[in-house]
């Protein structure tokens, strides 16, 4: 008996482990249609608070975009996606990735080795957690996006590491 409630016990955990990334991806694609905020053509700064963005985002953008979460590794559809197209903020529509500056990192978030732009992304010291890194934000509405780091391959050296819920992909 104890055997068969354990084996109950992991099958039942195995299946939590794997729902939410299927829901996860249709919010987040949901709450862009509801966004009116959205534009990949302006490129006008958005400034907004943090009430009307409780209002537009899905929780999951909201709490990465707004207060600077972190999607678990390995969650993002994103990470070893091979579509071709260009990133845009999830928040409001600023090009920020070309899928041509991807590359497989392995460490579990989406990766890309440059910008669309200089102007497109905001650099931030952020010395939480004990660690010396820089924040990378959305240069249009200062969605927080992720960190980048000096181990990325050539041409630049740089490793964007950046959450795939704030990234929509226009193909
Ligand atoms: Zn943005």
């Amino acid at each position: 008996m104890y055997k068969i409630i354990c084996c109950l016990l992991l099958l039942s955990t195995g299946a939590c482990s794997q729902g939410p990334n299927k829901t996860n991806s249709k919010k987040a694609a949901m709450s862009t249609n509801q966004n009116k905020y959205y534009s990949t053509t302006s490129n006008e700064k958005l400034v907004l608070p943090d009430s009307v963005w409780k209002q537009v985002l899905s929780p999951e953008v909201y709490q990465i975009a707004r207060e600077k979460g972190t999607e678990r590794p390995f969650t993002s559809a994103f990470e070893n996606s091979k579509e071709v197209g260009t990133f845009h903020c999830a928040a409001c529509g600023n090009p920020l990735f070309k899928s041509t500056a991807k590359f497989e990192s392995g460490c579990g978030w989406p990766s890309f080795f440059e910008p669309i732009t200089k102007s497109s992304i905001l650099y931030i010291p952020d010395n939480t957690h004990g660690m010396q890194r820089t924040e990378v934000e959305c240069g249009k509405c200062k969605a927080h996006l992720g960190h980048v780091f000096e181990d990325g391959p050539p041409p630049t050296g740089l490793r964007y590491c950046i959450n795939g819920v704030v990234l929509s992909l226009e193909k």
